[in-house]
């Protein structure tokens, strides 16, 4: 089959159905055949590479030259971007065909993609459930077969917990892996874009694509990159799984927990020994995060004022009601929320509180970690605590909705890799065993993953 061939049945596809999903905030249709038709021309040259002419989903997050970016806001509705974000970059180099954007939650804030201003993400497993969030729209497009491989960006759980709750396969690499340049920042300390796929071989695919050294990105790391299919097969036999006591406490699902204790089991077959680990600090990460991560946002998000670009008011009195305006006018309630309490936390008198407080505890929840990552290889446990819940149903309950990421979070702040993979249905839903590995790590998390698969 040809590129063009593949990517115009997904087009279709896309057409057919995304009206029902919402999937995509925008669809590159004749860029996307444009593309296809030079890959096809690579490939009769004999210059293709694996992913040539292969028709993905970029996250609305990433900045593509010519092509809306939104980051699911208004305040960027019309806003194109004038530059190619690093990891687009990469796949355009690879001749990698981008189908489109992907819906998300607004500026990457949620775990539902509710707060999207381009309107609610259905899951493909149930269309009155949530995708998961913040990379809804990649998760749920995966799932319902509208690309081949999405681009997702985690910053406490948006690669994993959609992944989880639309039955696919997604990694959030170690912090530093991937460039983060022309990735609008969210919470820069815990930003990180990966993959989101079918299988663990895709995603091992794109992750070789996706990672390496970029100068343009301060914290990426300039460390070779392996070949991150080389060692899918390779057996488990001697595998050292760790289980966190505190992941199967009081307000996990049941069934979920079922599901993974199967799912271990699996690989006890496969060669793997089991034992419990202990991350004291677990129960903090939540509570950090949603300092950290809305104190960075406050200052990431100060430059969208109205001035340089994205959304203005109409009809401004003089500069501080064009900001004041701009921005009450341009944010959804959620992006608000956290501005208010990240510029609370940062300000004079309360940092110390909360926002140092905060950073000490991230340090206690990485220790935790480098503890329980010298008896064990991987530690494995579930990426959400209950599969998909209905639409609507925590949206007036913030706190209900942070704790979707309660397993999720603690990866972040340490820096670690993260991966889930499909491990079973509750009630016709998904759900999804996470594994997380030490730093730079991903090969082998990659490889645990195809075992399964
Ligand atoms: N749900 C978390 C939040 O709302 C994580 C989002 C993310 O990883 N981008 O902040």
């Amino acid at each position: 089959i040809s590129s063009e061939e593949l990517t115009r049945a997904y087009l279709d596809r896309i057409r057919d159905l995304d009206s029902t999903y919402n999937s995509y905030i925008t669809v590159t249709e004749d860029l996307a055949m444009n593309q296809a038709r030079n890959a096809d021309m690579l490939r009769a040259e004999g210059k293709a590479t694996p992913l040539t002419g292969i028709p993905l989903a970029q996250k609305d997050i990433f900045c593509t030259e010519g092509v809306k970016t939104s980051c699911g806001s208004k305040m960027l509705d019309n806003f194109i971007a004038p530059y190619e974000s690093t990891v687009t970059r990469n796949f355009n180099d690879a001749g990698a065909v981008m189908l489109g954007k992907t819906n998300m939650d607004e500026f990457a804030m949620g775990s539902s993609n509710e707060s999207s201003y381009y309107g609610i993400v259905r899951n493909p497993w149930n269309p009155e459930m949530i995708p998961g969030g913040s990379s809804g729209g990649a998760a749920a497009c995966i799932a319902a077969r509208l690309a081949a491989g999405a681009t997702g960006t985690d910053t406490g759980g948006s690669i994993r917990q959609p992944a989880s709750m639309c039955g696919i396969t997604g990694i959030k690499p170690t912090y530093g892996r991937v460039s983060r340049w022309g990735m609008i920042a969210f919470a820069s300390s815990l930003d990180q874009a990966g993959p989101m796929t079918r299988t663990a071989e895709d995603a091992a695919m794109m992750l070789n694509v996706m990672a390496g050294f970029d100068p343009k990105d301060s914290t990426c790391v300039n460390r070779e990159v392996p070949d991150y299919t080389a060692d899918l097969t390779r057996p488990l036999d001697g595998l050292r799984i760790g289980l966190p006591k505190e992941y199967f406490a009081a307000g996990l699902d049941s069934r979920v927990e079922a599901i993974i204790r199967d799912a271990v089991r699996e690989y006890e077959k496969l060669g793997a020994t089991v034992k419990e680990v202990s991350l004291p600090s677990s129960d903090l990460a939540v509570a950090a995060y949603y300092v950290i991560a809305p104190a960075e946002a406050s200052s990431n998000l100060s430059r969208f004022d109205g001035v340089r670009f994205g959304y203005r008011c109409e009809d401004p009195q003089d500069l501080e009601d064009l900001y004041k305006r701009s921005r009450s006018e341009g944010f959804g309630g959620e992006v608000k929320r956290r501005i208010l309490v990240g510029t609370y936390a940062l300000s004079a008198g309360y940092y110390d509180a909360y926002y140092l407080k905060a950073q000490k505890i991230r340090r206690l929840i990485k220790d935790d970690f480098t503890r329980a990552f010298q008896d064990v290889d991987v530690i494995m446990g579930p990426t959400a605590p209950a599969p998909a819940f209905p639409i609507g149903d925590k949206t007036d309950d913030p706190v209900a909705m942070y704790l979707s990421d309660i397993y999720t979070i603690a990866t972040n702040l340490a820096g670690l890799p993260g991966m889930t993979i499909p491990a079973g249905f509750v009630d016709g839903l998904p759900v999804g065993l996470q594994l997380t590995g030490n730093y730079f790590d991903e090969s082998r998390l990659l490889n645990i993953a195809h075992r399964f698969q």
